[in-house]
C-alpha cells in the first residue's frame, strides 16, 4: 500500500526572488509505509522543494498531494491538521530550529500540549522521548546553545516525535554533523523506524550515505528526478549520467579526496534552463545532438529501476556501460 504519493505532472513555484522559477517539473515519487526513500541531489535540485511540498508546507501548482489513499493538495487551516501532525519534519540542525530563549524541555512541553497531551502526562513523556533519541533527563534543563550539535539534533527528532507521527520528512539531518556523529544520527533514525514503524523520506546530498540506509534512492537534478531505483542497483548500474557523477563523486581511499563532476566543474543546474531538451546537457560528458532539442522520458531499466536519458534503450534494457570520460 503506498502511503505517501506525489503525484506526476506537479509544478511547485518558488516566487520571491525575482524570477518566478518552475523549482519541480513532472515529478512524481510514492513512497510506501515503512520504507526509508532518499532523495539525492546537489543544493539547488529541488529535494528540499520537493519535500517541502510534501509536508504541505510550500504549494503546488498543477499535481497532488496525497496521504493514506486521501487526497491532501487542498487541504487548509483544521482540515490539515491531522495530516500536519502525521507528518513531522526534521531539518538540518542549523541552531536556530529551538528558540533560544527557551529550554528542551519548555520546547517539548510546548508540543506536548499542541497535541492535546494532559499537562501532569507531559513532564514524564518529554523524558521518555528524550531517552527514545539517546538522551538524558538532564537535557530538559538546558538551552539550545548548551548542547552540542549531535544533541541539539537529538532534541530536534524529539520534538518531531513528540507530535507521535507516522512518516517523518528528514532534510538533511545529518550535513552540518562530523562523519563519526553522522552516522549515529543516521542509526537512530533506521532504529525509530524500526520501534515505531515510521516511514522515512530522507533528503541528502550524500549519495553514499543514503545508500546504506534507503530502501529506494531517488536522484535529483534541476528539479526532476532523473533515475530512481533500488539502492544496490543505482550504485552498481548507474543509469544516469548525472548519478555516475555522484558515485565517481564518492571519496575513495584514504585521502578522502572527491573526484568527478562536483569538483571538476563548479557549474550549478540553473533552475531557470528552458524546458527543451534535458536538462543535464551542458554537463553531460556524453551528450548528444538530440539531448540538447528532445526532453528524455521515463525508461524501465529492470523493474524499479528508471531513468530519463536518451542513452538507455527500452528494448536493450540496459543502460550502456560508457562511463563518463575525465
Ligand atoms: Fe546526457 Fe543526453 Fe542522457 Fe541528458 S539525455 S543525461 S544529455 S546523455
Ligand atoms: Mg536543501
Amino acid at each position: 500500500r503506498k502511503d505517501f504519493v506525489l503525484g506526476g505532472g506537479l509544478v511547485g513555484r518558488i516566487t520571491g526572488t525575482r524570477r518566478v522559477f518552475q523549482a519541480l517539473r513532472d515529478v512524481s515519487l510514492s513512497v510506501r509505509k515503512g520504507e526509508i526513500v532518499s532523495l539525492v541531489g546537489e543544493s539547488g535540485s529541488g529535494k528540499s522543494t520537493l519535500a517541502q511540498v510534501a509536508v504541505r508546507l510550500l504549494d503546488v501548482d498543477g499535481g497532488d498531494v496525497a496521504y493514506r489513499g486521501e487526497g491532501v493538495t487542498h487541504r487548509k487551516g483544521k482540515a490539515l491538521k491531522p495530516f500536519r501532525e502525521k507528518v513531522q519534519m526534521v531539518f538540518q540542525d542549523t541552531g536556530s530550529s529551538f528558540n533560544p530563549r527557551k529550554t528542551i524541555g519548555r520546547a517539548l512541553d510546548e508540543t506536548l500540549r499542541l497535541r492535546g497531551v494532559p499537562r501532569d502526562r507531559r513532564q514524564p513523556l518529554s523524558v521518555a522521548l528524550l531517552e527514545r533519541v539517546g538522551l538524558g533527563d538532564f537535557v530538559r534543563k538546558r538551552y539550545p546553545h548548551q548542547l552540542s550539535g549531535g544533541q541539539r539534533q537529538r532534541a530536534a527528532i524529539a520534538r518531531s516525535l513528540a507530535m507521535n507521527p507516522e512518516f517523518l520528512v528528514a532534510d538533511e539531518p545529518v550535513a552540518s554533523l562530523d562523519v563519526s556523529l553522522q552516522a549515529q544520527i543516521v542509526n537512530l533514525l533506521i532504529r525509530l523506524r524500526d520501534e515505531l514503524g515510521l516511514t522515512l523520506l530522507f533528503i541528502s546530498h550524500d549519495l553514499a550515505l543514503v545508500s546504506q540506509i534507503s530502501n529506494r534512492v531517488a536522484v535529483m537534478y534541476a528539479g526532476r528526478i532523473v533515475e530512481e531505483g533500488p539502492p544496490d542497483t543505482v550504485l552498481k548500474h548507474p543509469a544516469h549520467p548525472y548519478t555516475r557523477a555522484l558515485i565517481d563523486a564518492i571519496p575513495k581511499g584514504l585521502d578522502g579526496r572527491r573526484r568527478g563532476l562536483a569538483r571538476r566543474d563548479g557549474v550549478k543546474p540553473d533552475r531557470s534552463l528552458p524546458s527543451a531538451g534535458c536538462r543535464f546537457a551542458p554537463r553531460c560528458p556524453l551528450a548528444m545532438a538530440i539531448c540538447r532539442d528532445v526532453e528524455p522520458a521515463s525508461v524501465t531499466i529492470t523493474q524499479g529501476h528508471r531513468t530519463e536519458c536518451h542513452l538507455v534503450d527500452e528494448a536493450k534494457g540496459y543502460p550502456p556501460q560508457q562511463r563518463p570520460t575525465r
